[in-house]
């Protein structure tokens, strides 16, 4: 495989770090706790773009599922892709748990994305495009998989100094919410980024929420600060 086949979008070093820690996806107060923290306050707004109910809903990059989950509790017909088998093994373990039903594959979203062009009501993306090498090609096959008009959501990690300082320095180091060495400074993505690669691939941006997280209630909520963490909402045309 050269490195220029779609395929080839993945850093198994990124892979392996979620790999290793994978078994814990589902305890609350594991590495994984942001996640299940911030989940309630992204599917409520991915819910009130998309109206998830009776839709068909795919999450790349899904994890050991807990959007997923979420959205197939609220009526979606949910599909989940991530190329870790580990995480894949959890999230598929973890519905016999919940009794929800949820598609999981190991493929990447450029591979599906040539298999199913066209096929989906709406498409998540959370907290994944700083892991890839180029994010701008999963942005592509998230674009290409979902039905024109239909709804694509990204969230992930901005670049400048005080993205830095909160989601390295501090949610790494100081408050330990994530394991050293979790994010890559240099892989953040800034909203004026991500919205020239959904242009780029015919999606319109239609709104961006900002993510932040305040250390001393130990509440995350949605507004208008945009500089740490932030979900982009798009359109296909
Ligand atoms: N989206 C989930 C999990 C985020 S953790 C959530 O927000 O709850 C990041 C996930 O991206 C991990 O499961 C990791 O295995 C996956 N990932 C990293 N690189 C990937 C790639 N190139 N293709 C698919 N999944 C990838």
């Amino acid at each position: 495989m050269s490195e220029n086949t779609p395929s080839a979008n993945v850093d198994p070093e990124e892979l392996a770090k979620f790999g290793a820690l994978a078994h814990r996806w589902w305890d609350p107060a594991s590495e994984f706790r942001p996640l299940h923290e911030i989940n309630p306050l992204r599917l409520a707004w991915i819910d009130e773009k998309a109206g998830l109910a009776g839709k068909r809903v795919l999450d790349v990059g899904c994890g050991g599922g807990i959007l997923a989950e979420a959205m197939a509790r609220r009526g979606a017909q949910v599909k989940g892709v991530d190329l870790s088998d580990k995480a894949l093994a959890v999230a598929r373990l973890h519905l016999l748990e919940s009794k929800l039903a949820v598609d999981y594959e190991h493929v990447s979203a450029e591979d599906l994305a040539a298999r199913e062009p066209d096929a989906y009501d709406a498409v998540t993306c959370m907290e994944m495009l700083e892991h890839v090498p180029d994010p701008a090609s999963t942005v592509r096959a998230c674009a290409a998989l979902v039905k024109p008009g239909g709804h694509v959501f990204f969230a992930t990690i901005n670049r400048n100094p005080k993205a830095y300082l909160f989601a390295i320095i501090g949610a790494e180091y100081l408050l330990r919410l994530l394991p050293k060495g979790t994010h890559d400074y240099a892989h953040f993505v800034k909203p004026s980024e991500l919205s020239r690669f959904c242009r780029n691939a015919g999606l319109a941006v239609a709104s961006l929420v900002g993510m932040t997280y305040n250390p001393l209630a130990r509440i995350y909520s949605l507004g208008r600060d945009t500089d740490v963490n932030y979900i982009l909402h798009a359109r296909r045309e």
